[in-house]
């Protein structure tokens, strides 16, 4: 009967922007969670210990009271911090600790530097997702994508689930999954991955929360693994500070072989203005360190969030520097420029994007020609080279067809050649094999 009122298809986002991408508008805006679990940490009270509290380095909540509203202002005054809050990796190294079991962890804290690691940045189409293969555990960040013709987050699944059979020692478990921001393209496998008998003993967002589209699924989603752990959630709210050293605790952390770290996180003040009314700006960016060997998630955080993020670090900018870069927002042009190549200097950079026929990728003319300049032509930011230097493909401008274009650098992408596979060892060096699609 017309004039009917039609519920609201929960796969079909309410609001879109220009571009098509999903955002939030006046009833569709992120809540904060009722419990925003384990307390983050700054400093490096590592996690996959038990340390006690009285040792603890600041918890995040001494700065709850200086949060200040929307984006931070450029004149806003930094917290100053204690001179002796050590920096990421050192901290640990005071303390004689016990690991926390967590059930299928295999404790190996004295990684030599032959031992590896791998990244798997999965071919899930216009969207991200990413296992992280320790000998202590398993990660993932991002469960995407959209796929023409498919579902790239159930690619992303069927992946996962292969990768866990095929290496029985992980006994079917993933340690922890960060979601790093509430779009299709970054936790659509998040439907899928209930539906498996994977178990899954922790879970990290940015707090984002509600009834309806992406919020709807990440909500879910973090309801779903804290029914079978719970008190193995933590929300990336970080407030209006400065540290030195990004933030973690024993969820985003659980591993013993490695340290991850989590900076930026929601912030919901501000979501009603542009640009953060765009979740992409709200993304968790996370930072993996195994021996002397570092990756760098930035999720899909746009140019006017990264500056607010740095600006956050300026005590410690280094904080940033990696080896291995998850290439911000698919290479779209709007999340990559000197500043932050500049801040991350890495030898290899990956793209995770739609393939040449993917419709995604042309609706959001991803990967942009421009990108690509900035990290292999003079100066050329990423360091290390590629054997072959094959040809590839980009877009020169949103809308306009896509160009070939000639790879010199360690510059990967899975719309080009399928998932991409990053070995790396303690020692920080790393190898790198494409799987075609
Ligand atoms: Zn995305």
């Amino acid at each position: 009967m017309f004039g009917t009122a039609f519920a609201q298809d929960a796969e079909k986002p309410r609001y879109t922007n220009d571009e098509g991408e999903e955002v939030f508008g006046p009833d569709y805006m992120p809540r904060s969670p009722d419990d925003v679990g384990v307390p983050l940490y700054m400093g490096r009270p590592n996690a996959g210990f038990r340390i006690p509290d009285s040792m603890l380095v600041i918890p995040q909540d001494v700065f709850r009271n200086s949060t200040i509203q929307g984006s931070l202002p450029l004149d806003a005054v930094p917290r100053q911090l204690p001179d002796d809050v050590p920096y990421l990796k050192d901290f640990r190294e005071r303390f004689n600790t016990t690991p926390l079991k967590f059930n299928n962890l295999v404790p190996n804290n004295t990684i030599g530097p032959s031992a590896t690691m791998k990244v798997h940045y999965v071919d899930v189409g216009q969207g991200a997702g990413a296992i992280i293969e320790l000998p202590c555990g398993v990660a993932v960040i991002d469960l995407g994508g959209e796929w023409v013709g498919g579902n790239g987050g159930k690619v992303f699944v069927q992946y996962l689930e292969a990768f866990l059979a095929a290496r029985p020692h992980y006994n079917h478990t993933v340690n922890v999954v960060i979601v790093s921001h509430p779009h299709a393209d970054h936790l659509k496998g998040t439907k899928s991955l209930m539906d498996t008998n994977i178990r899954v003993l922790g879970v990290v967002d940015n707090g984002q929360t509600g009834d309806e589209g992406s919020l709807l699924t990440q909500t879910t989603f973090r309801e779903w693994v804290e029914q079978g752990v719970p008190k193995r959630y933590s929300a990336i709210e970080v407030p209006r500070q400065v540290t030195a050293t990004g933030v973690t605790n024993s969820v985003i952390d659980p591993f013993v072989c490695a340290d991850v770290t989590a900076f930026w996180g929601g912030n919901n003040d501000n979501a009603s203005k542009k640009p953060y009314d765009n979740p992409n700006n709200h993304s968790v960016v996370v930072r993996i360190d195994f021996g002397e060997a570092s990756f760098m998630f930035m999720g899909d955080l746009e140019l006017e969030a990264s500056h607010d993020m740095f600006k956050q670090y300026d005590l410690n900018p280094k904080v940033f520097d990696a080896d291995v870069l998850l290439v911000p927002h698919h290479a779209s042009e709007n999340a990559t420029n000197d500043d932050l190549i500049g801040k991350i200097t890495p030898e290899i950079a990956i793209i995770q994007m739609g393939s040449r026929t993917s419709e995604g990728a042309k609706d959001y003319s991803h990967p942009r020609g421009k990108v690509i300049a900035l990290l292999q032509d003079q100066p050329e930011i990423v360091s290390d080279k590629r054997t072959d230097t094959p040809k590839f493909w980009a877009y020169p401008s949103g809308g306009a067809p896509l160009k070939e274009i000639q790879i010199k650098q360690a510059i990967y992408g899975t719309g080009w050649e399928g998932t991409i596979v990053v070995t790396a060892t303690a020692k920080g060096t790393y190898q790198i094999e494409s799987l075609g699609h």
